[in-house]
């Protein structure tokens, strides 16, 4: 390979990383395959540069995992106990009317170090008897989704909600207990330092995204929230009385599995 030529994919690379690579992190998340192929072409090209001693040396950004935020718990430990004082704040917190009709906050489930964090919109009746989001039929069905869809177990992933406490009669939030919430929310994203966000459902798309468009709209395309990419896809509730559109949240796990570089099982790919 000749060095004007090496230059020009390695040129063509970066400009490929910086049309994509992460807005907050400044990173890109490549596949083995990918990176192997990479790391190959940049041996190639650095033996070729030093044979070559009026070429510049030459770089290729290596895959790499996210650098954590400046100032973010650094280790899972700190990490832990940084979510846990956030969950003793939620649980004393008094911010909007929901406090008063709540039996407890239901603040996340799942691991702290996850590399994906599902979001609902609010807890319903059996999550504010248990303060465990995505608890009852709903809830089975995603535990269902992350177990046999992705081959993962619950408690790899973390699942919270938009709002930690129960809406009466399950009513849709308001905007200004949305905006007292949200903070909370933002807070965990920000420790937990996920690679990809899972928006169950509309009203928790709608939230995050600030927009009214239909989850039908939303799904097939990556947004961001906090810096952090974000795929919609369906409300588990939605998928019980729907359950035809099961199919349409199965590919949308396997965009977030890709992403992850999640092996899809055998037989189950679309
Ligand atoms: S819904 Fe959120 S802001 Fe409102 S009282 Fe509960 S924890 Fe506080």
């Amino acid at each position: 390979m000749s060095n004007p030529l090496y230059r020009e994919i390695v040129q063509d690379i970066r400009t490929l990383v910086e049309a994509t690579a992460h807005p907050r992190r400044r990173t890109i998340r490549l596949s083995p395959e990918v990176a192997a192929k990479l790391e190959a072409l940049s041996s190639a090209g650095s033996a070729a540069a030093a044979a070559d001693t009026h070429s510049e040396p030459a770089e290729v950004p290596a895959a790499s995992t996210p650098a954590p935020d400046p100032g973010s718990p650094s280790d899972s430990g700190a990490r832990e106990a940084a979510l846990d004082a956030l969950e003793k704040m939620v649980a004393m917190c008094t911010k909007c009317e929901l406090c008063h009709g709540r039996t407890q906050t239901v603040f996340a489930d799942g691991d702290p170090t996850a590399r994906i964090v599902f979001v609902g919109e609010a807890p319903g009746a059996d999550e504010d008897r248990q303060g465990v989001p995505f608890v009852g039929r709903a809830g089975q069905l995603l535990t269902d989704i992350i177990t046999k869809g992705m081959g993962l177990q619950r408690e790899e992933v973390y699942i919270c909600n938009v709002i930690k406490c129960r809406p009466p009669n399950n009513r849709d939030p308001k905007p200004a207990e949305i905006e007292q919430c949200e903070p909370y929310l933002v807070e965990q994203l920000r420790l937990i330092q996920p690679e990809v966000i899972c928006a169950l459902g509309a009203h928790a798309a709608r939230t995050l995204l600030r927009t009214n468009v239909a989850v039908g709209k939303l799904r097939d395309q990556w947004h961001e929230y906090c810096g952090i990419p974000l795929r919609v896809t369906y409300h588990p509730s939605y998928l019980l009385r729907n359950p035809a559109d099961k199919r349409k949240t199965w590919e949308d796990i396997q965009v977030i599995m890709e992403y992850l570089g999640i092996p899809i099982p055998q037989g189950k790919g679309s």
